[in-house]
C-alpha cells in the first residue's frame, strides 16, 4: 500500500504547514484512523498504547474545529496527569501555530489558581487539564463550558486508575450534550465501556497495536 501523507487527510493548510515545521511527514496509524471520524463529528473509542501519536489524532480536528472569532471555551481535553497535560496543551500550541485566533491552556493542581484565573480571562478556546482543577474551576465559576463542541478524554484507564471517575463524570455532565466526544485508552475495560455508553454517541472503535515511531 502506498504510504499516507498529511496532505491526503484533508487537513487545513495552516495546520499542514505547522506539521512540516515539526518534521511530521507521514501519519501514524491512529492518526490515519481517527482524523478521518472527528473530521466527520463522530465520536470514537481509540485503543492504542503510548508512543502512537494520539495528541496528533485528536489535537488536529479538535483545532479545525474551534472557531476563533469566538473567544469562549470550545474544546476540553481531560489528561491524568500536569505532566500530561502540559506535553499535550504545548503539542496543540504547535500544531496550531498558523492558525489565527485560536489560543491553548494547560490547567491543572498545583499551579497558583490565580494565575490560570487571569488567563482563562484573556479567552481559551481549547482547555487541557487534570480532572480535579477543571471542577475546581466549574465550581468556582471562572471556566464555562457551555460552548464546549469538543471533549477527549486522554489516557482514560489512568485517569480512572487515579480515581477522577467522579470528577470526569461531573465535568462531561458541564458540557453540552451535542457535543462530540473522543476517548483514548491503552486498555478498554468494564468501566471504560459502561462511560462510553453513558457519554458517547455510536462511537467507532479504532484499534492500533503497535508502537509507530
Ligand atoms: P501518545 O499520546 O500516543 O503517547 P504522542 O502524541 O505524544 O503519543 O506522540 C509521541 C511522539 O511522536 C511525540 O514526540 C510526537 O511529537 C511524535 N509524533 C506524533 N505523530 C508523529 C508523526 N506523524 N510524525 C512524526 N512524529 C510524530
Ligand atoms: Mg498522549
Amino acid at each position: 500500500m502506498k504510504s499516507m501523507h498529511f496532505e491526503d487527510l484533508d487537513i487545513k493548510k495552516d495546520i499542514l504547514k505547522a506539521l512540516k515545521e515539526l518534521g511530521f511527514e507521514v501519519p501514524t496509524p491512529i492518526q490515519v484512523q481517527a482524523i478521518p471520524h472527528l473530521k466527520m463529528g463522530k465520536d470514537i473509542i481509540g485503543q492504542a498504547q503510548t508512543g502512537t501519536g494520539k495528541t496528533a489524532a485528536f489535537g488536529i480536528p479538535m483545532i479545525e474545529r474551534v472557531n476563533p472569532k469566538n473567544k469562549a471555551v470550545q474544546i476540553l481535553i481531560m489528561a491524568p496527569t500536569r505532566e500530561l497535560s502540559v506535553q499535550v496543551a504545548d503539542e496543540i500550541q504547535k500544531f496550531s501555530n498558523h492558525v489565527i485566533g485560536v489560543k491553548t491552556l494547560a490547567i491543572y493542581g498545583g499551579q497558583p489558581i490565580s494565575t490560570q484565573i487571569k488567563a482563562l480571562k484573556r479567552g481559551v478556546q481549547i482547555i487541557v487539564g487534570t480532572p480535579g482543577r477543571i471542577l475546581d474551576h466549574i465550581n468556582r465559576k471562572t471556566l464555562k463550558l457551555g460552548e464546549v463542541i469538543g471533549v477527549v478524554l486522554d489516557e482514560a484507564d489512568q485517569m480512572l486508575d487515579m480515581g477522577f471517575q467522579e470528577d470526569m463524570e461531573a465535568i462531561l455532565k458541564e458540557t453540552p450534550t451535542e457535543r462530540q466526544t473522543a476517548m483514548f485508552s491503552a486498555t478498554i475495560s468494564r468501566e471504560i465501556e459502561r462511560i462510553a455508553q453513558k457519554y458517547m454517541k455510536q462511537p467507532e472503535k479504532i484499534m492500533v497495536a503497535q508502537k509507530a515511531l
